[in-house]
């Protein structure tokens, strides 16, 4: 493999640098999101990530539109399935790595927020996104993110998860509502699938996370099927409350009791707190009890409670700037990254 050093003081070197970067996260994406395979772990790929970000911050003439900082990762296989337009776009987070980036956050963001505000900490599940559309109360479509705005076309296989109800519980259903969340494969069956798939003379999976994302994305209803897949959900779109008896939910977690009392699966992990020392906590804890879970966990997201102050703070091209994932050191480290040493 070739190693090279890399001038950040000319111009066209680090351009040069800014594309490998991003020729290498863009295979990676195709590998993750596409072929459910990747080549290099999460933590390679997030340096990556954060290469280029540090990169395109120092040189702010580095970014354009289409960087993968500025965008959705994953694709829609044409292929395989037929292609679906979100009616509300799906949106990716922005990531903390340490307790000291997490604090910057949380100063920017109590700057731009009202005094008291209350953050939704929940676990950060390791698994696939998918937006359920429901018109009537009635499970009508279903769709992988993609690149955000369109996704894949997933509808029969997500009716076989039997967590997902096919009708919402309610007398009075909204007229249309997208309801977003992971779906992911339970981690105890995780080594079982990968002995019967090498028995019948099939690739494993590289981890719980790629075996939803596989299992999921099946032309083959049947396939997903017997594939013991379960869904959590953690977000709500596209919709307007059917009636004045029914006001709109204020709060991320009243939109979780929400989504519970209409029947579906939200996690029992969620806590809403307030000071920073109760937020590090409650990541303190899920660190130790990482593998006490049903499912992976590869961080803690961070929500703004109020959903008034949400929609003030907004979003950026790709991520909410009203959550944060903080995510969790890897457990196994490798890294190589492009072979390239930068001179600063
Ligand atoms: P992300 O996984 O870092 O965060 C965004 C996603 O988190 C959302 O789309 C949402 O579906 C999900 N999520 C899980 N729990 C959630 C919760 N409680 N609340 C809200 N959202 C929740 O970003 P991404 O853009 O989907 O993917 C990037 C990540 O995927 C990387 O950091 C890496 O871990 C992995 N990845 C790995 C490779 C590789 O080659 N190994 C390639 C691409 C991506």
């Amino acid at each position: 493999s070739s190693s090279a050093d890399v001038d950040l003081t000319d111009a066209s070197a680090r351009a040069r640098y800014a594309q490998e970067l991003t020729a290498a996260i863009e295979a990676h994406r195709e590998a993750y999101f596409k072929h459910d395979a990747p080549t290099v772990s999460d933590a390679e790929y997030d340096a990556l990530m954060v290469a280029l970000r540090d990169l395109e911050e120092r040189f702010p003439e580095l970014v354009d539109d289409a960087s993968p900082t500025q965008t959705v990762g994953g694709a829609v296989d044409t292929s395989t399935f037929a292609e679906v337009e979100h009616l509300s776009r799906m949106y990716s987070l922005d990531n903390v790595f340490s307790l000291e980036e997490l604090r910057a956050w949380r100063a920017r963001t109590d700057k731009a927020v009202p005094a008291g505000t209350r953050f939704l900490c929940e676990l950060k599940i390791d698994g696939l996104a998918v937006n359920l559309l429901y018109r009537d109360g009635e499970l009508v479509r279903a769709a992988t993110r993609g690149d955000g705005r369109t996704g894949e076309d997933i509808t029969a296989n997500v009716r076989t998860i039997a967590d997902i109800p096919t009708r919402l519980d309610t007398e009075f259903p909204p007229a249309e509502v997208e309801i977003r969340g992971e779906v992911f494969f339970p981690v105890e069956r995780f080594t079982e699938l990968n002995a019967a798939l090498v028995e019948a003379g099939k690739a494993p999976f590289a981890n719980p996370r790629n075996a939803a994302a596989g299992s999921l994305r099946q032309k083959d209803p049947q396939v997903t099927a017997a594939r013991p897949l379960h869904m959590l959900v953690h977000g709500i779109a596209a919709w307007t409350p059917a009636g004045p008896d029914h006001p709109e939910p204020a709060a991320q977690s009243e939109v979780y009791e929400q989504l519970r009392s209409w029947g579906l699966p939200i996690s029992e992990y969620y806590r809403v707190l307030g000071a920073e020392s109760e937020v590090e906590e409650y990541i303190d804890h899920y660190g130790e009890h990482r593998h006490d879970v049903l499912h992976e966990i590869d961080g803690v997201v961070v929500k703004v409670d109020d959903i008034g102050t949400q929609e003030e703070l907004g979003y950026t091209s790709r991520a909410p700037r009203w959550a944060i994932a903080y995510k969790y050191p890897p457990e196994e480290v490798t890294t190589r990254l492009l072979d390239i040493q930068v001179q600063v």
